[in-house]
């Protein structure tokens, strides 16, 4: 257990401020989460946890009470007997996905999920995907990843996964905006219409809808991250000549407003034919967030470190909303994707990156804020002792990014507090 204090980098634009590295018992959800969202978003694509009954629960409880005819996503459980090395796991595993594509021919893209156990005993799920690859391409492509608590926490995992696409995506010369992480469809389509109104394309998602529609990737292309938590996929796309266009996150007003901007300007598209295609947004949306402002304003917020939209979420809350903070904690720190976030964050806010849940619990208990940010495992106890909280999981899975959504996020923060106004009353 220790904590480091570290200063920033100067060109964060925050100099003065400091972020302390903590590193001791995390109390964060792994990377299989991931797979709740994504399982969404690649329409014609199928999850295999290899893994645990734990993991599997994991993936139960995560999803909630979802009732799917067909869902896409399973666990193999790994058995004690393959733990103790008296069975071959590959064979159990070719016979289960043998299974699994019988029975749905309608999966095109299947990943093998890494989880904990699958890694202690170093069952190496790169190698089976090449070998089951071999066996089912062109019908199904079998990649893997890992979404292990060992290696990834909660939003890792889609890092992780769409790291493992970027070796699949073709070839371009062509100059294109790709925007990399998951948004909800209807967030996409918001902004697939705001890009066209100002007359910039050609704009692909990453993840696409659908397994076999992955775009094409070169020099030419300029990338925009929807996500402060795709380092590894960044850096992949990098690899494939990809350049990031630096950039806040499309959060709240301000951070949409910025986002569209940058890809503007690195597309050049003319300022006037920016605020044309922006503005009515723009102006509806400041108006739905000044409605719900006194609901937050002067109150306090303390994150804990969860999904890494820490950041632009504590930028958010307290440029325009008027919250205080206490303290944001962040599982990683990404400078360079963050650099717009961290040069936007009041000077002096105590940035924390890790975790040490006990003397996080201590400073939290001691600052008794209005508002706690934090997962689902610390939330019942805070709330036990008082506190109001917010799950940090809700906001992955709710659309929260873009012009129309900025009052909808500011209403996840509100509404637990004014839940705890009435029970106060
Ligand atoms: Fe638990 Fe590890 Fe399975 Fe995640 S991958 S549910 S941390 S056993």
């Amino acid at each position: 257990m220790n904590a480091v204090t570290i200063p920033i980098r100067a060109d964060a634009g925050c100099s003065d401020d400091v972020v302390t590295r903590e590193r001791g018992q995390r109390e964060v959800f792994c990377g299989l989460t991931g797979i709740i969202w994504l399982h969404r978003k690649i329409q014609d694509a199928f999850f295999l946890v290899v893994g645990s009954r734990t993991c599997a629960h994991l993936m139960q409880s995560a999803a909630g009470v979802m009732i799917f005819a067909q869902p896409r996503f399973g666990t193999a459980i790994i058995e004690e007997r393959d733990l103790a090395g008296l069975a071959d796991a590959n064979e159990e595993l070719d016979r289960v996905v043998a299974r699994l594509l019988e029975r749905r021919p309608d999966i095109r893209l299947l990943f093998l999920v890494g989880s904990c156990p699958s890694e202690v005993i170093k069952l190496d799920l790169s190698r089976a995907a090449q070998r089951l690859s071999g066996q089912y391409l062109p019908q199904v492509r079998v990649l893997n990843y890992s979404g292990s608590g060992i290696e990834t926490t909660f939003t890792q995992g889609e890092d992780a996964c769409l790291a493992s696409l970027v070796p699949q995506m073709p070839t371009t010369e062509e100059a294109s905006l790709l925007v990399v992480g998951t948004l909800a469809d209807v967030v996409e389509d918001q902004f697939a219409r705001l890009f066209q109104a100002m007359g910039l394309g050609p704009v692909h998602f990453f993840p696409p809808r659908r397994a076999g529609e992955l775009p094409a990737v070169g020099p030419g292309t300029r990338m925009l991250l929807a996500q402060p938590f795709l380092a590894d996929t960044a850096r992949a796309l990098e690899s494939r000549g990809v350049q990031r266009i630096a950039a806040p996150f499309p959060l709240g007003v301000e951070g949409t407003l910025g986002w569209l901007r940058a890809a503007a300007d690195a597309f050049d598209v003319p300022a006037a034919r920016f605020d044309a295609a922006t503005r009515t947004a723009h102006e509806r949306a400041q108006a739905a967030l000044q409605r719900l402002r006194p609901e937050l304003e002067g109150r306090s917020v303390f994150f804990f470190p969860d999904s890494q939209l820490e950041l632009p979420l504590a930028r958010f809350l307290s440029r325009e909303m008027g919250m205080r903070l206490i303290e944001v904690g962040t599982p990683y720190l990404h400078r360079a994707h963050l650099a717009h976030e961290l040069a936007q964050l009041p000077a002096g806010t105590p940035l924390v990156e890790g975790q040490d849940v006990e003397r996080q619990l201590d400073r939290c208990r001691a600052a008794r804020p209005d508002l706690v940010v934090c997962g689902l495992g610390l939330a019942n106890p805070l709330e036990a002792e008082g506190m109001t909280t917010k799950w940090s999981i809700e906001l992955v899975f709710t659309p929260i990014q873009g012009f129309e959504q900025a009052a909808d996020l500011a209403g996840l923060f509100a509404r637990p507090l004014h839940r705890a106004r009435l029970l106060a009353a």
